[in-house]
């Protein structure tokens, strides 16, 4: 019988820890601080946006955020982002996704300066992260997925890495850093033909699909380290893209739905504010 991993402990844990280096550098007179562009009419959104200003308040980093309605036009979002860039006092710089759909999604995220750019979707990081360049922001739900996977003691050499999604902002990116740690990494999507046939052999699987419990038990190789991404709202509840009941009977590990991968992906833009914040003070 497999176990679900405490998520809410390493998290309480982490942010701890970088409750600490807020601490210290406030100590230098380093105040970090996140600005966030809200351009959206999606309820997820702003439910996101308000999670994040409390992680923020708790953990003693300045939030702004700049809101605007249906009204607004790419040029001006641009320009906003632009100013951010230039200004000294912002470390961090988040455009909520997804934006109004009039709006140009990729000039916007293009305009964010690659030293502030926390949520780590602008082409620049994402090219370094590809490249396995150590100094850059990885996006931050791969980079609460290591967490979760480097705390529990996850081996990475030599094993089989299955990913189900090849979406910019969890599959491709998880991929590459699975890769980099020394897994072997299929990737898997709409077209591939049958995805059981690939999870079946992956000792790391992780599912980003958002279709719920598309993966079930007898999809899971036995022994299996499983992590849930997906998020879905069905008659009323958040479950999983896996069906994690039926699966903990035969994976060793799986992340929960809710309170699994969602909460290390807050605390990811905040470690990334604060890796910003000391790389652009020039801290050792
Ligand atoms: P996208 O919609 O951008 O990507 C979904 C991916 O799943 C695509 O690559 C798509 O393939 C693939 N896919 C769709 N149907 C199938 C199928 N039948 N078999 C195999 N692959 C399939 O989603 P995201 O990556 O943004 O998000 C995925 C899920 O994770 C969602 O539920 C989302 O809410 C959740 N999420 C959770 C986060 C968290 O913090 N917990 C953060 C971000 C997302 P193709 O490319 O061929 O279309």
């Amino acid at each position: 019988m497999g176990e679900k991993i405490n998520v809410k402990d390493i998290v309480r844990r982490k942010k701890e820890e970088l409750k600490d280096k807020v601490e210290s550098l406030k100590k230098l007179g380093i105040q970090p601080k996140l600005a966030v562009v809200l351009a959206s009419e999606d309820e997820a959104s702003k439910i996101y946006v308000g999670k994040k200003r409390k992680m923020c308040e708790e953990l003693g980093i300045e939030q702004e955020e700049y809101i605007f309605d249906s009204s607004v036009t790419t040029e001006k979002v641009v320009d906003i982002v632009e100013k951010l860039n230039q200004d000294n006092s912002v470390n961090g710089i988040l455009v909520q996704l997804p934006l109004f759909k009039h709006l140009d999604m990729d000039k916007i995220l293009d305009t964010i300066s690659d030293k502030k750019d926390v949520d780590g979707f602008h082409p620049l990081t994402l090219g370094k992260l590809f490249i396995g360049e150590k100094e850059t922001f990885i996006p931050c739900t791969p980079k609460g997925i290591m967490t979760i996977l480097d705390d529990i003691g996850t081996d990475y050499e030599g094993k089989h890495a299955v990913i189900v999604g090849r979406s910019r902002i969890v599959g491709k990116p998880i991929s590459q850093i699975l890769l980099k740690r020394g897994a072997t990494v299929t990737i898997c999507h709409s077209k591939t033909q049958d995805i059981s046939i690939y999870t079946r052999q992956a000792d790391i699987l992780v599912v980003a699909v958002g279709k719920p419990h598309i993966v079930t038990k007898d999809m899971i190789k036995p022994g299996a380290i499983v992590v849930d991404v997906g998020i879905n709202r069905v008659n009323g509840k958040i479950i999983g893209d896996v069906d994690t009941d039926n699966s903990l009977k035969v994976c060793s590990k799986i992340t929960p739905v809710p309170g699994g991968v969602g909460l290390t992906t807050v605390l990811s833009l905040l470690e990334n504010v604060v890796q910003a914040t000391i790389e652009q003070n020039n801290i050792k």
